[in-house]
């Protein structure tokens, strides 16, 4: 059985990137893959301004340790070009306005007192105090935003900031998504007393889009082997992805595997995961498929911790491990050594104001309730055997996993 990190390691190392790009314009670059490095072609600021409404000098004007009175010459607004700025002298700024050339200090308006056309300025303020220089946020050549990056709306706005109305991102990836199991209804439509409506794929598609992917509904597959390898086959060629969702584990009804091996070959099988443990990756004509498994809460760990990095890999995007954040855990767990367990938890600070982790009350991989009633997952990496109430785990939030 693989274990979580190496499973995750051989995914990225087999992901081909799919080398598609388009250009999208700035309103539709948030969550898309940037396809590559963008080079300031001008600092940032690109000249030096004020950082206040105030009054702009030279430093050297100032008398040491008193207020120093000046003449008001000048005034610049946000958006007017600049006079030098007279030896002596001070000059009426606002914030974004040029720094007159001369000019390196800004006295805050709040700070000074106005005489007639003089303004007095109070001693103790640094060289350079209220005043932005060009470039100390980004310089000129430096890479702004690098390839591979997932776009934020902070990187649209660096983009933006820089002058670019669109940029250069990977095409979204095609992912299919199927279900398999002849137990499944359609939401919406009729339901026998034997059977379930399927939500795997809804949330599978959910997910996906939420990835920057552009995910495919495939509908339902029957557990009938012939009929599994036919639509995978014919959907592999038409999609950079595939996904199923059960079928996977050892029962008589599980055929994903079986298929992948006939018509694809297995990358692997098991994973050292819980709840999810069976997953099966594997390539037909050359497109990943990932069988996922048919319980919803292991479908959406192995989703986070299998489709995810494979998605983002084939996409050229950075694959950033998660990084938990420290809670205090206000439960008792046993587990195994050697395998990654998820518990779903939801967090309230404690009385000292730490955040404290309470799992969620049952346990069972198809309990759906367990995740919408949840903030996120408590993982217990491979060497842990127990948790005990105060000890600190890492907590990952579901938000933090889109
Ligand atoms: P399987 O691996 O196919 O045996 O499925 C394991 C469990 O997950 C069974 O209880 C299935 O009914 C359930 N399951 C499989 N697919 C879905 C789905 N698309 N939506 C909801 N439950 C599912
Ligand atoms: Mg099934």
């Amino acid at each position: 059985m693989l274990s979580v990190d190496s499973a995750i390691d051989l995914i990225i190392a087999r992901a081909q990137p799919v080398d598609a790009h388009e250009r999208v314009s700035l309103f539709e670059a948030d969550g898309r893959v940037l396809a590559e490095d963008f080079i300031a072609g001008f600092p940032l600021p690109p000249f030096a301004n004020s950082a206040v409404d105030g009054y702009a000098v030279r430093f050297g004007d100032l008398v040491v340790d008193q207020p120093t009175s000046l003449p008001v010459f000048g005034r610049v607004e946000a958006g007017a070009a600049a006079q030098a700025l007279a030896a002596g002298s001070a000059a009426r700024v606002f914030t974004g306005a040029p720094m007159p050339p001369g000019a390196d200090t800004v006295f805050m308006q709040e700070d000074v007192t106005l005489a007639g056309d003089r303004v007095v300025l109070p001693a103790g303020l640094k060289r350079g105090a209220n005043m932005r220089p060009a470039g100390e946020d980004v310089q000129e050549g430096e890479i702004a935003l690098r390839k591979g990056a997932r776009l934020r709306p902070q990187d649209v706005a660096l983009a933006a900031a820089l002058g670019a109305h669109q940029l250069v991102v990977a095409q979204r990836l095609r992912v299919g998504v199927f279900s398999t199991g002849n137990e499944l209804a359609a939401p919406g439509g009729e339901r026998n007393g034997a059977q379930i409506y399927d939500s795997n794929r809804f949330m599978l598609l959910a997910m996906l889009a939420r990835l920057g992917c552009a995910p495919h509904d495939l509908g339902v597959l029957r557990d009938d082997p012939d009929h599994l390898a036919e639509a995978l086959k014919a959907a592999a060629g038409e999609h950079d992805l595939l996904l199923t969702s059960g079928g996977v584990s050892t029962g008589e009804a599980d055929y994903v595997k079986s298929a992948l091996e006939r018509i694809g070959s297995l990358t692997f099988w098991r994973m050292a995961i819980k709840p999810g443990r069976p997953v099966a990756m594997g390539v037909i004509d050359g497109t990943p498929v990932v069988g996922l498994p048919g319980n919803p809460v292991a479908s959406f760990v192995t989703f986070v911790y299998v489709v995810r990095p494979l998605a983002l890999a084939l996409m050229g995007a950075e694959v950033a491990r998660f990084k938990p954040l420290p809670v205090r855990a206000a439960f008792t767990y046993k587990k195994k050594a050697g395998r990654r367990e998820f518990v779903r938890a939801s967090l309230t600070p404690g009385a000292d104001g730490v955040l404290e982790a309470q799992k969620f009350p049952r346990e069972g991989a198809g309990l759906l309730s367990s995740l919408t009633q949840s903030d996120g997952f408590v993982e217990l990496r491979e060497d842990i055997t127990r948790v005990e109430p105060g000890q600190s785990v890492g907590f990952l939030s579901y938000a933090s996993l889109d």
